[in-house]
């Protein structure tokens, strides 16, 4: 292959949002490399979303399929991984920067004797070879990471840093694989699913956030901006602060120390925009802002800015929304 291979992450036959962008990614270095991209996906009976696949411009679409890949386990996943990298050799393989690549994907490297340059925001061609960008000291620094030694070379992509909609169609054929596995190579079992809290939320694939700072004052203050939410159809989100007061779950907490996301749109109210918040959200396609301070650090990520108080500016945008 020696070529870029990009695994893709899918449930229930349905690709995660951050999948496409990784594909976008790949796609990307592919052209501006001048080597051909290939897709993996994984899983029992995923002809329907390696199918869906093969309407993008690339090489070829793996369909890896086993009934012990039903459900996901690491020993799995990296067990077939290591059977089509070692049939296929490709020189890239690139992950989108999600829960499950990073419980598997660095046992992946490390059985080929490699590393993973996790959470890669952007890259660079020199010299006919990738250099990745990836962030250091909670986003102060950007980062220039080569690859050295032989391939393969892993790298997954932070949400936001690429965007699915540069992804260029095209057709490719599906190659379907069955990897030798053993029921005993798998030393995990699935219980149930669950989630957390019934209120529970993986915002990295929320379209559009509603984020709350401590511009907010109190937690009986919070109906103001989840109505906002609701009009907009959004997720709602916060800063640490809120988090750490108990007035949301920690689940919704974006920055460093929370989610990173990248909506089409993210509205922060009442919120500064330090640095560990911004590294979480700055991916994001249109970013609003409501702050009363006109020097607040959010409107230099902002792309419109609204300067005045949250609880008169709030709930005139939810009647002109409603109107
Ligand atoms: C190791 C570490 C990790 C961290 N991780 C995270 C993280 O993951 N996520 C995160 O968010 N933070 C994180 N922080 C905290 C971060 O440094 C900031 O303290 C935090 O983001 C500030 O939250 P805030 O903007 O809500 O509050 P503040 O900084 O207090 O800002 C409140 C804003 O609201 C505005 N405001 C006040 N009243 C109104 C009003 N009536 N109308 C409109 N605007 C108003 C103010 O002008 C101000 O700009 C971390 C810090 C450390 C040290």
């Amino acid at each position: 292959m020696s070529g870029i291979l990009a695994v893709l992450e899918q449930r229930d036959g349905k690709l995660h949002k951050m999948a496409l962008e990784a594909l976008a990614a790949a796609q990307q270095f592919g052209g501006e490399l001048g080597l051909p991209v290939f897709a993996a996906v994984l899983g029992s009976g995923v002809d329907g979303v390696a199918q869906s696949l093969a309407g993008h411009k690339l090489d070829k679409v793996h369909a890896i399929d086993h009934e012990l890949l039903k459900d996901y386990t690491p020993d799995g996943y990296v067990a077939a991984l290591r059977q089509l990298i070692a049939a296929h050799q490709p020189k890239y393989v690139i992950f989108p920067h999600t829960y499950q690549v990073r419980d598997f994907a660095p046992a992946l490297a490390t059985s080929f004797g490699r590393v993973l340059v996790s959470d890669v925001v952007g890259h660079r061609v020199d010299n006919g070879d990738l250099v990745a960008v990836r962030q250091l000291f909670q986003g102060k620094i950007n980062a220039d990471v080569r690859f050295v030694g032989d391939a393969p070379h892993f790298a997954s992509i932070q949400a936001g840093a690429f965007r699915a909609e540069h992804l260029q169609a095209g057709t490719a054929t599906v190659e379907k694989m069955t990897p030798e596995l053993t029921a005993s190579q798998i030393r995990t079992k699935l219980l149930e699913l669950f989630r957390e809290s019934s209120r529970a939320v993986d915002l990295s694939s929320a379209e559009i956030i509603v984020s709350v700072g401590r511009g907010i004052r109190e937690a009986e203050n919070l109906p103001v901006v989840e109505k906002l939410a609701e009009a907009l159809g959004a997720e709602i989100a916060a800063s640490r602060p809120i988090c750490d007061n108990g007035w949301l779950p920690m689940e919704r907490q974006v920055g460093s120390s929370g989610q990173t996301v990248a909506p089409k749109l993210y509205v922060a109210v009442g919120i500064s925009g330090a640095i560990q918040h911004l590294v979480g959200m700055k991916g994001s396609k249109t970013i609003v802002a409501i702050n009363k301070d006109p020097e607040a650090p959010i409107f230099e990520v902002a792309d419109y800015g609204i300067v005045g108080d949250l609880f008169q500016v709030v709930p005139a945008l939810i009647e002109e929304l409603k109107k």
